[in-house]
């Protein structure tokens, strides 16, 4: 008899990691109500990867212009400045997003926000616990490209 209780799964949109980028891509495709979404993540949300360990700030400049300019300068013109400029022409957006999801976003100055970023995935998660076309799953054991978006998963 095999230790291991295989079963396979498919959806729409696989989501890998259970980190800020991970649980805000999650939070997105649900939007989508016609779509599977599977998240899948090695660590638990909110106590693996680096977002639980960040300081949750947030430089933010007093426009997107000059949030470019510093970011390009910053790096010695080494980005990639549509990125950097998508960056900068979005942030306050997204912080909103943030807000707007639950997350206590609080500005610090009038160039910097901070909002603590384990209660962000702890929220982050929950919003997508309640999504009916999302599945959170632990325990992955082995991730095939047999089809498109497969994954045999370990359930035991
Ligand atoms: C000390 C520190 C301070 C920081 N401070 C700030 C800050 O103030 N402001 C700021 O904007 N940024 C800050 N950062 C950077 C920021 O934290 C990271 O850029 C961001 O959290 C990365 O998010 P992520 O979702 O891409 O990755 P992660 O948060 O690392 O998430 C990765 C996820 O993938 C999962 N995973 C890993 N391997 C696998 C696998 N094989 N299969 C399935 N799942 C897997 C993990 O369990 C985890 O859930 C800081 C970083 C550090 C280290």
């Amino acid at each position: 008899m095999s230790v291991f209780d295989f079963r396979s799964l498919q959806c729409d949109v696989l989501i890998v990691g259970g980190g800020g980028s991970g649980v805000l891509a999650g939070v997105e495709a649900s939007k989508h109500h016609d779509l599977k979404i599977i998240l899948t993540s090695k660590g638990p949300i909110g106590q693996s990867g680096l977002t639980p360990t960040a300081n949750g700030g947030t430089h933010t400049c007093r426009s997107a212009d000059e949030m470019f300019i510093e970011a390009i300068e910053g790096g010695e013109f080494l980005g990639d400045q549509n990125l950097v400029w998508f960056m900068a022409s979005e942030i306050r957006n997204a912080l909103d997003r943030l807000s707007d999801l639950g997350i206590p976003v609080r500005p610090l100055s009038e160039t910097a926000t901070y909002f603590p970023p384990v209660d962000a995935l702890r929220t982050l998660r929950n919003v997508l616990l309640e999504k009916s076309n999302v599945d959170i799953l632990r325990r992955v054991f082995k991730l095939r490209r047999q089809n498109l978006y497969s994954l045999q998963i370990y359930t035991g």
